[in-house]
């Protein structure tokens, strides 16, 4: 049938529940009859869901459409705080799972109509007798409207077993009420022709069902034994990406600290270069005071006081070894002996210097702490900085030549020149 609504009606009748969930945040929602999983797709984006369950008779029209519902890529390379946990079954709701006890929110649009009367009796004492949701949102065809539906004879769709008017939807309705401990308010989408709101209604009924407080729970209803019946079958669970996992919390702040140090390292690195009188002087005169203790790790120079970004805070040299001579900021070992060389970059300062850091973390003992369980992140002895690798550019040439010269191949080299020396030597004499 051709759409007459625009959006079109089943857009309407998915946003009328996305509307009911902005307003309440039910953090656990169940659709009832999920099909294409089409309306899980939407809730998804709605962080303020914890738990959405899908559950729907036909298994494989589920299976064909869940791939939807995994999480985007982005979602795994910026996760968030919120959780999200994403559970689909195959099932009938005229049959109970104690796994669906319990929500906030359960709907069920669109489906009723597809049960037999009988079949919408177990329905009833499932969903509001056994499951005992907060609330309920059912959605079913207004039968009124019909005749302004163009073309149509019969029934909407083929598998409909009936189309209530608003006084059968009421009726049973209010009889779900007053049997399970619930109240009703009536609405729906899909407007008709202004003249004939009244005699016609919506085009789809909704009734919005809440639990009355003080009612007995579904287990004093069905007794011992009713949290231990599984009839569903779990076609698939997602576990979203969330910050509130340690390891995954662990993974996004070692992250963001070594580009955040190593941010303050080139920072600290052009000014040093570019000014480098002045750094190096600060530093030194810094160091030196550290150097009388003889523990190059801990601290060789340290931050200069009374200075405004965080580079100027930040720049400290160490070095993987103990003893050494200095020309500069960096460290020298004793003679053939190499070590590495670090800047420092101090964890408060990362704090208090990275919004993202210090959200993350929440705390500087906390980030501390989350960094000392990290390979990825080598600390200072006293765990209060992070040791970021520096190569001197100016060093580097002197590096790798002497690196050459220590292979193989420059003794190699200097071998077959001696030996051509010694054959022209030969050849002169
Ligand atoms: N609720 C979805 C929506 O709004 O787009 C789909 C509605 S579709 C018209 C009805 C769905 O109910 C179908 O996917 C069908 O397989 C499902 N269904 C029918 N009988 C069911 C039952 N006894 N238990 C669970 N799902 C059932």
């Amino acid at each position: 049938m051709q759409s007459v609504f625009s959006p079109p009606l089943h857009r309407q009748r998915h946003q009328f529940v996305i509307d009911y969930i902005k307003r309440t945040k039910p953090q656990k929602v169940l659709d009832l009859g999920c099909g294409e999983c089409s309306l899980l797709k939407k809730l998804k984006f709605h962080r303020e869901i914890q738990l959405l369950v899908g559950v729907d008779i036909d298994g494989a029209k589920v299976k064909k459409q869940m791939h939807g519902l995994a999480p985007l890529s982005t979602e795994y390379l910026q996760p968030s705080f919120d959780q999200l946990c994403i559970e689909l079954y195959q099932g009938s709701v005229t049959q109970r799972d104690a796994r669906l006890r319990g929500f906030d929110l359960v709907t069920s649009i669109e489906l009723i109509e597809h049960l037999t009367l009988a079949d919408v009796e177990h329905f009833s004492a499932v969903v509001f007798g056994y499951m005992t949701p907060s609330a309920v949102i059912v959605s079913t065809p207004n039968s009124e409207f019909n005749p302004l539906l163009p073309g149509l004879s019969g029934f909407r769709h083929s598998d409909h077993k009936f189309e209530w008017t608003r006084a059968e939807f009421q009726s049973w309705a209010l009889k779900v009420c007053s049997e399970y401990g619930y109240d009703v308010e009536f609405t729906g989408v899909g407007q008709p022709p202004p003249s004939q709101q009244e005699s016609v209604g919506f085009c789809s009924q909704i009734g919005v069902f809440h639990r009355l407080r003080g009612r007995d729970s579904g287990s004093m209803l069905f007794g011992d034994g009713a949290d231990d019946e599984f009839s569903y079958t779990l076609l698939c669970s997602i576990n979203y990406p969330s910050l509130r996992d340690n390891n995954i919390l662990r993974r996004v702040l070692v992250s963001e600290v070594l580009y955040c140090a190593e941010k303050l390292k080139s920072r600290w690195m052009e000014e040093k270069t570019g000014d480098g009188e002045e750094a190096s002087t600060m530093c030194l005169g810094e160091g030196a005071e550290f150097l009388s203790g003889q523990h190059v790790e801990e601290e060789l120079t340290a931050c200069g006081e009374g200075m405004k970004s965080p580079v100027e805070q930040c720049g400290r040299a160490v070095s993987d070894d103990g003893e050494g001579e200095y020309d500069d900021l960096w460290t020298k070992g004793q003679e053939g002996e190499t070590f590495n060389r670090h800047v420092s970059v101090p964890l408060d300062e990362l704090f208090s210097c990275f919004p993202r850091v210090s959200e993350l973390s929440g705390s500087l003992s906390n980030l501390r702490l989350l960094l000392m369980d990290s390979p990825e992140v080598k600390l200072s002895q006293d765990g209060s900085a992070v040791l970021i690798a520096y190569q001197d550019p100016d060093r580097e040439e002197e590096e790798i030549d002497n690196n050459i010269e220590d292979s193989g191949y420059a003794e190699a080299s200097h071998c077959s020149y001696t030996t051509e020396q010694e054959e022209d030597w030969e050849e002169n004499v």
